[in-house]
């Protein structure tokens, strides 16, 4: 084994902790609560399909989905990657999609998932994008709200929490390909 393993430890921390793992998953049962009981979801006439945003969102996705089928509602999930941070911390020019879902949302309702609203064109970008592809409606849900820093005129439907303006790593989320697998939101 070449890979040099270095548990955190008290020597070697990790970001700061903004939500621990235990908010988070606190918090993933009630959103999952909000989920099912919005009327979008409730009235749809067709099984809504879940859309996550990779890659940040791989993480919240897992666990809100988990989460929806413990309620009773087994979604069906793809997947779509765009591109906006590259390697740096702020946003990198316009939106651009790397990968487009392989299910259409053509006559369904989605749940689109993302792990961070900032700016908030990524999430104006991809209810256009989904709008265009027939989905019937759209609930979003985000892990973090970051309203100080929205440009575009985007709210999203179900939040989980509040974010300051910093920038965030872990549960999922990276900086520069780093701190993915953090089970918490941390801050460098
Ligand atoms: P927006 O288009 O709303 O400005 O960008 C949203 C996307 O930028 C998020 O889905 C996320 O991928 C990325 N992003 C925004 N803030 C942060 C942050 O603090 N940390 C990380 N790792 N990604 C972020
Ligand atoms: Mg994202």
């Amino acid at each position: 084994m070449s890979l040099e393993l270095r548990p955190r430890t008290a020597q070697a921390p990790g970001p700061e902790v903004l939500f621990s793992a235990a908010e988070i998953a606190a918090r993933i049962g009630t959103l999952a609560d909000e989920i099912i009981a919005d009327p979008v979801m409730v009235e749809a006439a067709r099984p809504p399909l879940a859309v996550c945003a990779l890659r940040g969102a791989f993480m919240f996705t897992a666990d809100l989905m988990r989460a929806l089928s413990a309620r009773g509602l087994d979604l069906e999930v793809t997947f779509l990657q765009v591109a906006s941070y590259g390697s740096g911390t702020a946003p990198q020019g316009p939106v651009t999609l790397l990968q487009d879902t392989d299910s259409t949302a053509a006559g369904r309702p989605v749940l689109l998932i993302d792990d961070i609203l900032d700016t908030g064109h990524t999430l104006a970008f991809l209810q256009t994008h989904l709008r265009a592809q027939g989905a019937t409606g759209i609930v979003s849900t985000v892990l973090l709200d970051k309203t100080e820093r929205r440009e575009a005129g985007v709210s999203a439907d179900h939040i989980g929490f509040d974010c300051p303006n910093v920038f965030v790593v872990g549960y999922g989320m990276d900086a520069d390909g780093r701190y993915r697998g953090l089970p918490y939101v941390g801050v460098l």
